[in-house]
């Protein structure tokens, strides 16, 4: 069985983007693979967080990956910060990575775009080279993600191939999975940007953990044009198109049946039901979420995760540090 690597930083609370983009593909592919999901909190560490608040969002997201559908008996769920050896090995890497390569990742342009060098944290340019480690340091075949993380994924494969070629096969060169549909939940409100719960404006993203009836609102509020004709089409229809886009990828219905079933009806119809199987979503998470988040499934879900995962994760460190001559 292949295995399969992803994760989700703690940082603010998850989206529907994060659901439709990321947390779905684990879910739809869980029964196929051998699946490795974990929580990235030291990702979420390359910007300031309050202690206590990163604290509650680790055990949130846990607790959200179970109610969203993750089944703790297919999927290893585990924190990347119990697992000293992803950084172990991130040291490694970055030794054989190179600025150029790093100069060239689009998030971190985009992160640092207009800040002044003296206050761009060096954790937000090297990150990519720790997101190789966790993928690689257990060989995984894929990565499920949406597509603003398929150029990490890229260099995470650029530096295996590259480790492999000096000190022979090491790692397997893992490929990104990015959906078919739903690579990128746009912005409710500025439907050419990502849906990102770190916007500005909370009328742009739905969080799942938000009062569903808020997020109908967010969904009849959101932006649209003026044609009134429900059809896909990215480039003049932005807005009508993610609407689509959640739509068919919550109800695995196709953009032409979509087109059909719509066919005639205005705007609000249309979003009246996109909002209907978004409240549904929601409702269904969130029931689920309130059972686990009291209950102690969160910890014993990343104790078997944690044991599960240390000895690969060990023995490839020491593989590695062998290979590159160091130690006694
Ligand atoms: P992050 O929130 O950056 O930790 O991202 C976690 C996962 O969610 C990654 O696989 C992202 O590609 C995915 N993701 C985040 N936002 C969106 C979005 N708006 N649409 C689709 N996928 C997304």
């Amino acid at each position: 069985m292949e295995r399969l690597l992803s994760g989700i930083k703690p940082t603010g609370e998850l989206t529907l983007g994060n659901y439709i983009g990321s947390i779905r593909q684990f879910i739809e592919m869980q029964k196929n693979y051998e699946s490795f999901i974990f929580v990235a909190d030291l990702h979420a560490i390359t910007v300031h967080n309050d202690p206590e608040i990163l604290k509650e969002r680790i055990k949130k997201l846990v607790a959200l990956y179970l109610a969203c559908g993750l089944d703790p008996k297919e999927n290893t769920i585990f924190l990347q910060s119990e697992n000293l050896y992803h950084t172990a090995l991130s040291w490694v890497l970055e030794c054989n990575s190179y600025i150029g390569e790093l100069n060239r990742m689009t998030q971190f342009k985009d992160k640092s775009q207009g800040k002044n060098n003296e206050s761009i944290g060096c954790g937000l340019y090297t990150y990519p080279v720790l997101m190789a480690s966790d993928i690689i340091i257990y060989d995984a075949d894929v990565v499920p993600t949406g597509i603003d993380q398929k150029q990490h994924v890229e260099l995470a494969r650029n530096i295996a191939e590259r480790f492999n070629h000096k000190y022979g096969e090491t790692f397997k060169i893992p490929k990104p999975v990015i959906p078919k549909v739903g690579e990128k939940i746009k912005d409710l409100q500025n439907p050419t940007k990502k849906m990102s719960k770190t916007e500005e404006n909370p009328k742009g993203y739905i969080l799942l953990l938000e009062e569903p009836e808020i997020a109908r609102k967010k969904i009849m509020s959101a932006v649209t044009d003026s044609e009134a004709i429900v059809k896909y089409d990215e480039i003049n229809k932005p807005g009508i198109s993610n609407l689509m886009t959640i739509y068919s990828t919550l109800t695995n219905k196709s953009f032409a049946e979509i087109e059909k079933e719509f066919s005639g009806c205005n705007y609000g119809t249309f979003k009246t039901r996109v909002a209907d199987v978004v409240v549904e979503l929601l409702t269904n998470i969130q029931t689920k979420y309130n059972e686990i988040i009291n209950s102690n499934l969160v910890d014993e879900v990343l104790n078997n995760g944690i044991n599960k995962v240390l000895p690969i994760a060990e023995a490839k460190v020491k593989e590695v540090y062998k290979k590159i001559g160091l130690g006694r």
